[in-house]
């Protein structure tokens, strides 16, 4: 890795990005090689000074990953303000983390991830993977325009659809945008129940103000109105197929079960769903993004976006899994 330049729009693989894994080993061999991919990526095209907020400010190198403004003398890090803020990790680590999840297409665990980057304490492969998880989630924006929104749902080891509320079942919320194209982007997330309070919370975390949210008629979506043009489509009745009404969200859940069921034979643990989610939404989201090297990259540029997630809203926001990682046991 030669160059300091901007990444640009297209980035080239073996310039920009690296081609494979050899080469990501090569690219990377120290935390400061990693501290000045960072510095590209974030300040190729100028530094700005969070302090003083100068643009393009002048700036003095103290280290990798560390810059002086000479406005205002503040001492900045790259990795303030993204997700590897404050983290104590050396950078490696997290990089190594971020090839594994971009790349690994049968997902990862935190069980997984500690064994490969030989990580001591279980909680904090976790807690990484949480970071990483927000920001492959968050930064693809929220959805708009027509979007489609139904649950499925995951359980034992056969993924099935029960009954609304059926027991020892994981609810996965989707929504799927329309676009003149075919499928726009998606969103996925396990919710607590298939209640209105639930819904309704996904579908305003999710879908920007002004869209127009399509459901079936389960009374779980009837709040919508209130916040967001919403259109039951009629699914029940002798009106053809239940997948007729909302194509989207039904393509998408099969595609997610197909993907799930196919790398991993079936039994995966709630942790494991999680992160499968988010792994399937980043890379759905980025389905013309083919090459390894570019899905890592646009990892990173997702990490790097993301502002910190402290540990303490990461747990508290968690429910059932903060109370198994808290007492740092594997599922
Ligand atoms: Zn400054």
């Amino acid at each position: 890795m030669a160059t300091t330049a901007p990444i640009p729009p297209w980035p080239q693989a073996g310039r920009d990005y690296p081609n494979n894994w050899l080469e990501f080993q090569d690219w990377f061999r120290t935390d400061d090689d990693c501290l000045a991919y960072l510095e590209r990526l974030r300040w190729g095209s100028g530094f700005q000074c969070p302090k003083c907020g100068c643009f393009d400010g002048r700036y003095r190198r103290e280290r990798a990953g560390v810059r002086r403004c000479l406005e205002c003398w503040n001492r900045v890090s790259v990795a303030s303000g993204t997700v590897f803020h404050r983290s104590h990790l050396p950078m490696r680590i997290w990089f190594g983390a971020c090839w594994q999840l971009a790349t690994e297409k049968g997902g990862v665990s935190a069980q997984g991830l500690q064994r490969a980057l030989g990580i001591g304490a279980y909680s904090t492969a976790w807690l990484m993977l949480h970071k990483l998880r927000r920001a492959m989630i968050a930064t693809s924006g929220e959805l708009s325009g027509e979007v489609e929104v139904d649950e499925t749902y995951f359980g034992g080891r056969k993924a099935g659809t029960g009954g609304r509320g059926a027991a020892g079942k994981a609810i996965v919320a989707i929504a799927v945008e329309h676009r003149k194209t075919g499928l726009g982007r998606i969103r996925m997330e396990v919710v607590e129940d298939a209640s209105a309070k639930s819904l309704t919370r996904f579908v305003l975390e999710n879908t920007a103000d002004g869209s127009k949210i399509l459901t079936d008629a389960w009374r779980g979506y009837a709040r919508l109105d209130q916040y967001r043009e919403h259109e039951m489509v009629s699914v029940s009745g002798s009106g053809g197929p239940a997948h007729a009404s909302l194509p989207g969200v039904h393509r998408v859940a099969a595609l997610l079960k197909r993907w799930v069921l196919g790398t991993h034979q079936g039994g995966i643990s709630m942790e494991q769903l999680d992160w499968y989610l988010a792994q399937f939404v980043f890379r759905f989201n980025r389905r013309k993004s083919s090459s390894r090297g570019l899905l890592f990259l646009r990892l990173l540029e997702c990490a790097v976006a993301t502002p910190p997630q402290p540990q303490a809203t990461i747990t508290a926001h968690h429910g059932f899994n903060s109370a198994r990682s808290a007492t740092g046991m594997a599922p």
